[in-house]
């Protein structure tokens, strides 16, 4: 038995957690296998903070069981927040799982699946809450030129309406040096594009010593390596300081993109949320942003439909969206889970009415980024080149710095012989809702 199969659902944080995973188990001898039908080991690294992920999760599951049906010998290993936040109860309800671990062992996987074969009578490994570092294997599943640097663990916010806290831990931040060394590694492997993520990057370093934060862990890493774009993503609102913004106006190795989830603008509902700032406040941040850094693309995240939440708050929010025109925005409805704050909250919002009011504002922002784009047609972009595009199987596709990886639109490549992880120039000509359509633009020979 050294074949595994593996699934991997939820965030990038996540997606990290199960590249760990393929490290310990690779680097134990075991081999990787894209059809589940050629796996001894099957593993789903699941998502579990809110019901239709749990959902997605448990399908998952009974799918991969089928395989299990097949060959009796086959085993069936479930991982991750989910585990971690339902334990023993899940285990009742799905018989077929013969391993279940939670968030704090990816990188042990390999350790516990050996042990389960050889007999061990453990079915459920929770273990001590711990940190990834640098010295674990890390199986890298994304194309080379661009990657994930995870640096926290866990969050001490507490948003009413959220499970991550009570899944991921409290707030644990990694070294510095031990990011730097990551980064540099994740250079030597090609990354031109590396993605800050946490589930807020500007806690990072308040439960370290006073000298670390996110500021200082940027001028570090733009010290130490050469990689062409560093992206922040999930900030929280009233933590983007002074010196953030300058450190991003000093160097264009930060792109400036700011993924910073505001979630509503009314003051009673984001009371009501326990996150800890006003519309007005979130008014004055973009006009300061938008000052700073002009070409700033700014993406958010609003959540609809929260306990209380009237006709005029919704309102408030199409006013906001209609006044601050963001470049990228995501809008889910409200999930009333078992074991949050807010799961007692009076007030509760029927689904329908939940769903009304997100395509309200999906539709709104819609109109709103196909406006938006037109700005680019005519201009020359640095497109960093992801490959084939999925969509048209003819067409390259890329992304600019405006563009983060899987949640943004794409540029179309018509033409142009360019490979994938080349950040190359291209023009602009057409622009369509999400996405723009370029050609590559004639590199002029120098004499
Ligand atoms: S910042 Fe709030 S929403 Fe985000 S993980 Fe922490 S508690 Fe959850």
């Amino acid at each position: 038995m050294k074949t595994f199969n593996l699934v991997s659902l939820g965030c990038a944080k996540n997606l990290v957690d199960s590249e760990l995973m393929t490290g310990s188990l690779l680097s134990a001898g075991w081999q990787m296998k894209e059809d589940p039908a050629e796996a001894d080991v099957l593993i789903v690294n699941t998502c579990g903070f809110i019901q239709p992920a749990v959902e997605e999760a448990i399908d998952e599951i009974l799918s991969l069981a089928e395989y299990k049906a097949e060959d009796a010998r086959r085993k069936l290993v479930v991982t991750g927040c989910m585990v971690q936040r339902y334990q023993q109860k899940l285990m009742e309800e799905l018989p077929e799982v013969d391993l279940w671990v939670g968030t704090e062992g990816p990188d042990r996987l390999a350790m516990y699946i050996e042990q389960m074969i050889a007999g061990a009578p453990e079915v459920l490994h929770l273990p001590d809450r711990r940190l990834m570092s640098v010295e674990m294997e890390r199986a890298l599943s994304h194309p080379y030129f661009s990657s994930w640097l995870k640096i926290t663990e866990g969050c001490d916010n507490r948003c009413s309406y959220c499970m991550i806290p009570s899944i991921r831990g409290k707030l644990r931040s990694r070294e510095i040096n031990d990011l730097v060394k990551e980064a540099k590694l994740l250079e030597e492997k090609g990354v031109k594009e590396l993605n800050l993520i946490a589930q807020d990057l500007t806690a990072y370093g308040n439960d370290l010593s006073t000298d670390v934060n996110l500021p200082i862990l940027l001028e570090k890493l733009i010290d130490t390596t050469s990689i062409d774009w560093i992206r922040l993503l999930y900030l929280y609102p009233n933590r983007i300081d002074r010196r953030l913004i300058e450190i991003m106006k000093g160097s264009r190795r930060i792109v400036p993109y700011l993924d910073i989830p505001f979630q509503h603008v009314s003051d009673a509902v984001l009371k009501r949320m326990n996150r800890n700032y006003t519309e007005k406040e979130l008014y004055s941040l973009v006009d300061r942003l938008r000052m700073d850094i002009p070409d700033l693309a700014l993406r958010t995240t609003f959540l609809l439909g929260f306990p209380g939440e009237t006709k005029q708050d919704v309102e408030a929010v199409e006013r906001f969206i209609r006044d601050v025109q963001f470049d990228h925005l995501g809008v889910f409805p409200y999930a009333n889970e078992e074991g949050c704050p807010s799961e007692s909250y009076s007030d509760q919002i029927d689904e329908e009415e939940k769903l009304i009011r997100v395509d309200r504002i999906l539709s709104l922002q819609k109109e709103i980024s196909k406006k938006k784009l037109q700005r680019f047609v005519g201009t020359t972009q640095d497109v960093l080149v992801e490959g084939v595009s999925a969509e048209t199987d003819l067409l390259l596709q890329g992304r600019t710095k405006y563009q983060a990886p899987e949640i943004d639109g794409l540029v179309y490549i018509n033409e142009g012989m360019v490979n994938p992880g080349e950040i190359i120039e291209v023009e602009i000509t057409e622009a369509h809702i999400y996405d723009l359509v370029g050609n590559v633009k004639e590199q002029k020979q120098i004499d």
